[in-house]
C-alpha cells in the first residue's frame, strides 16, 4: 500500500490514495481522475469530486524521465519542490499555487488546482498578451531572489538552507544540456537542418565562445548565490488576464541569481520570434512582438528598482552597505542574466530538449531564420554579457538580430 513502499501510480491508484486521506475530499466524495502531466519528468493527476466540484492536483515523482529512461532521477526531487513551494508560499503566496501536503514514501505533493488558468508558452503560442507579467514575474524573482541570499539571511541559517537544497541529479541535467553539449558536437543533440551549418560555423566553430560557456558553467557549479527555482520558463509559469503563478520548482537548489531572470529572458524571446516568422496580419504581429519586447525590457528595469528598493528595506549584511556595493551585485547579476539568456536560447535550438515555440514554426525557412536569430543574439548575450544593465540593452540586442 501507499505506506509502504513507492510506486508509480495509475489514474486508478491515484483515486485510491486520494480516499486513503480523509484530509483531501469528504467521505462521500465521487473521485474521477486524469493524468493531465506534459512535462518530461514527472505525472501530474488532477482529481475531481463530481458531487462538490472540488480539485486537487497530486504531483508524482517518477523514477525515469518521460523522454528517455537514459535519465533516471531520483523521485526525492519531488520533497525539494515541496520544500520551495512552501518557501515561495512565505515570501509570494500570491504567485504560487497553495500547497496541502508531502508524502515522502509516494514521492508526491499535494497542490491548488490551478486548471482555470493557462500554460505561458501555450498561450504565447496563440500570441496572447498578458499586461501585468513584467509586474508579476519581476516580484517573484525579487522577492525569491534576495530574501534567499546572505544580503539577508543569516550566514550560517543560509548554509543550512543551500544544504536541505543539494539537488545533484538536477543540476546535473542542466549542467549537461545548457552548459556543455549545444557547445560540441554531442550526439545528443538535435539540430534543425536549414540551422545546422550556422550552428557548425558559428557555434561549434568558435573557440572563444566555446571559453566563454566553460567559464560559465563554473560559475553555475559553484555560486551558491540565492535559492533558485531552477525551471524558469514560459513553460513554468501559469496565467490568466489578472493572475500568474509559478509552479514546477523541482530543479531549485542554491544557484547564481541571473540564472532564473536570464531564463524567462530567453523563453521571452522565443515568443517573440514564433511571432515575427508566424503571425501573418502585419499590424497583429507588430502588436504582439512589441508586446514582448516591452516585457522584457520591464522585467529587467522593474527587477532592478524592486531590488534596490528592497535591499534598502531587508539588508543585513553589513559590508554589503559600503558604497558602491550594491550596483557591483546588480551589475554581475545583470551580466549573468544576459550570458544565461545566451545559454538558454542556444541549447533550446541545438540540444536534446526544444520549444514549441520554435519547432511548431511549419515552413522551414522561416523556422532556420528564427533559430538563426537566437543563436546571434546568444552570442552577444554570451560574448558581451558585461555590456547589460538596462532593458534596452537587451531589447536592442533583440532588434539588431532578428
Ligand atoms: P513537469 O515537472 O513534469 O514538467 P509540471 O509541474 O510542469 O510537470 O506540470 C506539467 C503540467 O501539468 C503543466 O504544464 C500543467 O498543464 C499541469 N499542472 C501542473 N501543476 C498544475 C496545477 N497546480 N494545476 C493545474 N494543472 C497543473
Ligand atoms: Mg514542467
Ligand atoms: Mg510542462
Ligand atoms: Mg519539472
Amino acid at each position: 500500500t501507499f505506506t509502504e513502499r513507492y510506486f508509480t501510480m495509475t489514474e486508478s491508484d491515484a483515486i485510491t490514495y486520494a480516499k486513503s486521506n480523509p484530509s483531501f475530499f469528504s467521505n462521500d466524495a465521487e473521485l474521477t481522475c486524469e493524468e493531465i502531466g506534459d512535462g518530461n519528468l514527472n505525472y501530474v493527476f488532477r482529481i475531481v469530486d463530481q458531487i462538490s466540484g472540488q480539485s486537487l492536483i497530486f504531483k508524482q515523482a517518477g523514477p525515469v524521465a518521460r523522454i528517455s529512461d537514459e535519465f533516471k532521477l531520483s523521485p526525492d526531487r519531488n520533497r525539494i519542490e515541496h520544500d520551495i513551494l512552501r518557501i515561495q508560499g512565505e515570501l509570494v503566496p500570491q504567485f504560487v499555487p497553495e500547497v496541502y501536503h508531502y508524502d515522502p514514501i509516494m514521492n508526491c505533493t499535494v497542490m491548488e488546482d490551478l486548471s482555470d488558468y493557462t500554460i505561458l508558452r501555450k498561450a504565447f503560442l496563440s500570441h496572447q498578451t498578458f499586461p501585468n507579467l513584467a509586474d508579476h514575474l519581476s516580484s517573484f524573482l525579487v522577492s525569491t531572489l534576495l530574501s534567499t541570499s546572505d544580503l539577508v539571511l543569516g550566514h550560517k541559517e543560509k548554509k543550512e538552507q543551500v544544504k536541505a537544497f543539494i539537488n545533484p541529479e538536477l543540476c546535473e541535467i542542466t549542467e549537461d544540456l545548457v552548459y556543455t553539449e549545444p557547445f560540441y558536437d554531442c550526439p545528443r543533440n538535435e539540430v534543425f537542418e536549414g540551422t545546422l551549418p550556422f550552428v557548425r560555423e558559428e557555434i561549434w566553430g568558435d573557440e572563444t565562445l566555446a571559453l566563454e560557456t566553460a567559464k560559465l558553467k563554473f560559475q553555475f557549479l559553484t555560486k551558491a548565490q540565492s535559492l533558485i527555482h531552477g525551471d524558469f520558463h514560459t513553460g513554468s509559469i501559469f496565467v490568466t488576464s489578472t493572475h500568474t503563478k509559478v509552479i514546477d520548482g523541482e530543479f531549485a537548489f542554491y544557484g547564481p541569481a541571473g540564472y532564473d531572470v536570464g531564463n524567462i529572458i530567453a523563453n521571452l524571446l522565443f515568443a517573440y520570434v514564433n511571432g515575427e516568422q508566424t503571425i501573418e496580419d502585419p499590424l497583429e504581429r507588430n502588436q504582439f512582438t512589441t508586446y514582448i519586447l516591452t516585457t522584457i525590457k520591464d522585467i529587467i528595469d522593474l527587477f532592478k528598482e524592486k531590488f534596490i528598493d528592497a535591499f534598502y528595506d531587508q539588508v543585513t549584511e553589513r559590508v554589503a552597505e559600503y558604497p558602491g556595493f550594491l550596483e557591483y551585485y546588480l551589475e554581475e547579476l545583470i551580466a549573468d542574466t544576459a550570458a544565461v539568456a545566451g545559454l538558454e536560447l542556444s541549447r533550446r535550438v541545438i540540444g536534446l530538449a526544444p520549444v514549441q515555440d520554435l519547432t511548431d514554426i511549419a515552413d522551414p525557412d522561416k523556422r532556420a531564420s528564427a533559430e538563426i536569430a537566437c543563436l546571434k543574439a546568444a552570442k552577444v548575450f554570451i560574448l558581451n554579457r558585461y555590456d547589460f544593465f538596462h532593458g534596452e540593452d537587451f531589447t536592442r540586442v533583440i532588434s539588431e538580430n532578428t
